[in-house]
């Protein structure tokens, strides 16, 4: 049995440190332990035979039944990609982000796990009561979207575990590294910041990615022939831009590779799935304005306005960004709280 210092924090890397890929580190205290990340690593050039290589679950085994968590920073096979191994063994929900869970669970699907595992979605403002942890997120920027610090505050202080990040001032999606959130932690007090970002030792800082989109402009202007472009599967941003440039040239578009067209789809579906609930709510309330007295008139148009805002901003969603539609969500719930209250005063008299 590996054992653990009593009434102390124990943080144990499983993987990840000092090394590229299979990042994996547990956080354990009073018994009870939480889990960031749980990546795989690729063979190296001596591996022959090796498929893949997975961190070391050992501690994990030995207090399987103390794991209360595993929670991913973002959708990148090292910080992922071991789940189907792990999971196996050691039965505990997996909190990310909507698209870091969608390629998990795509992953946990290949592997026939999908039904077994509790997967569940968090943002940047969700908490989570893991007694004794409190976990909380904070939004980074990263070469996949959707990428979060993890925040975790325990009894005898707070870690930020950074996950994989960049500071882009200007990412595609609008969504930058929330940096006053992380000023605030520090005012507030850390006890260790567990930090990884590539190049680090590098001097000088990283390009934003939309600076890409100007030499995909270039390229795809000056171009003869056919342009062959190669990156990450998971650079669902460099994918993005690369479509609407393409067809902003009237070229076409086409992916090739099994993990490039897998996350493609599932990049589209996070966004198709909003458009079709919007255009279930949007035929429910046509039958609602027929059916519904003419004196809510005014409320159902304005309900039906801002939904139609809606639809447009998640349409346009690459290129304006989250906030868009998130102002426009805001707009849709006034104008449904306005119409249920004018029905609940109707009501009353
Ligand atoms: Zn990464």
């Amino acid at each position: 049995m590996t054992d653990t210092v009593p009434d102390t924090l124990n943080i144990i890397p499983l993987g990840g440190m000092g090394e590229i890929g299979k990042n994996m580190t547990a956080y354990e205290y009073g018994g009870k332990i939480v889990v960031v990340d749980c990546g795989l690593a690729f063979p190296r050039d001596e591996m022959l035979g090796i498929d893949l290589v997975l961190p070391d679950i050992t501690f994990l085994r030995e207090h399987k039944d103390d794991v209360l968590a595993f929670v991913i920073t973002h959708g990148h096979e090292d910080h992922f990609g071991a789940l189907p191994y792990v999971l196996r063994e050691i039965s505990a929900p997996v909190y990310a982000s909507r698209l870091t869970l969608a390629f998990a669970k795509s992953k946990l699907d290949e592997h026939g796990l999908l039904r077994s595992v509790e997967a569940v979605e968090v943002t940047e403002d969700s908490v989570l009561d893991l007694d004794p942890f409190t976990v909380r997120f904070c939004a980074v920027t990263h070469s996949v979207p959707d990428a979060l610090a993890i925040v975790i505050e325990t009894p005898v202080g707070r870690v930020v575990h950074s996950g994989d990040y960049k500071f882009d001032h200007t990412p595609i999606d609008g969504r930058t590294t929330d940096v006053n959130k992380l000023a605030q932690l520090g005012q507030e007090g850390v006890l260790a910041l567990l930090s990884d970002s590539t190049n680090i030792e590098s001097e000088g800082s990283t390009g934003s990615e939309s600076q890409v989109g100007q030499a995909f402009h270039r390229i795809f202007a000056e171009a003869e022939g056919r342009v062959l472009m190669a990156c990450f599967s998971s650079h669902i941003h460099r994918i993005q831009q690369a479509v609407q440039i393409a067809s902003l040239h009237g070229r076409k578009f086409a992916v090739s590779g099994r993990s490039m067209v897998k996350n493609v789809n599932i990049a589209q579906n996070g966004t198709s799935s909003l458009q079709s609930a919007i255009n279930d709510v949007q035929s429910s309330l046509s039958a609602v304005s027929k059916s519904a007295k003419s004196e809510f008139k005014p409320q159902v148009d304005a309900l039906r306005s801002s939904l139609d805002s809606l639809k447009t901003s998640v349409q346009n969603v690459s290129a304006n960004g989250l906030a868009s539609v998130e102002q426009a969500a805001r707009s849709v719930e006034s104008s449904a709280t306005a119409l249920e209250n004018s029905a609940k005063s109707k009501q009353c008299s």
